[in-house]
């Protein structure tokens, strides 16, 4: 499965010259929630994610996501995988578990998201998960940014990935790119202008 390219197709994945809400600049721009827009390649996305978590034999009771990013990614793998999903919320910024969703003792929970950077908003879940008595056995993700090392990739962890080491991280593919600092960027040098991605509205 060409991930890259479903991505490229959806228009999930853009080729250009772009200024980032960091500040930074890059030649390429994820908008991941674009590859779910239609059902039916979110479906196939997930289920190929599903493959290569059975695969491992790693058991999971529930996937919880974090809303917003993670709610359609991680519905559509609760059910290639046939658990049940629940899903976490910020409340005032502080994650958080409501809508009468229950989480049990040693609940096995893998934690989903549409993409993972850092792991920030996963281990932000994980952690409520955690507190609700359920145990975080893995973390799973459609697209991996290249910060944390998913299972069957040769990328390394870098610093500032936030997930922890004893547990699995699957994705279907890496999506490294370079970043710019403005005053830096080749880019700008070859005299191209960055642009806000987004600036049609979205
Ligand atoms: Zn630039």
């Amino acid at each position: 499965m060409d991930v890259k390219k479903i991505y490229m197709d959806a228009e999930a994945l853009l080729e250009g010259h772009f200024k980032l809400s960091s500040g930074n600049h890059s030649q390429y721009y994820l908008q991941s929630a674009k590859v779910l827009e239609n059902p039916k390649t979110a479906k196939l996305l997930a289920e190929a994610l599903a493959v290569q978590i059975k695969k491992s034999g790693l058991e999971i009771d529930t996937v919880c996501a974090p809303a917003l990013g993670g709610l359609i990614a991680g519905f559509a793998l609760a059910q290639a995988l046939d658990v049940r999903f629940i899903f976490a919320e910020r409340v005032d910024g502080i994650m958080n578990i409501r809508r009468g969703f229950e989480v049990k003792k040693d609940e096995k929970v893998l934690i989903c998201e549409d993409i993972i950077t850092t792991g920030g908003s996963c281990m932000e879940a994980a952690a409520v998960v955690k507190n609700f008595g359920g145990k975080i056995v893995g973390a799973a993700a459609l697209a991996n940014r290249g910060f944390c090392k998913r299972e069957n990739s040769d990328i390394t962890t870098k610093d500032n990935c936030k997930l922890p080491k004893n547990i699995p991280f699957f994705a279907l593919a890496d999506f490294t790119f370079e970043m710019y600092a403005a005053e830096t960027c080749p880019l700008c040098k070859n005299g191209s202008q960055a642009i806000k991605p987004g600036s049609r509205g979205n």
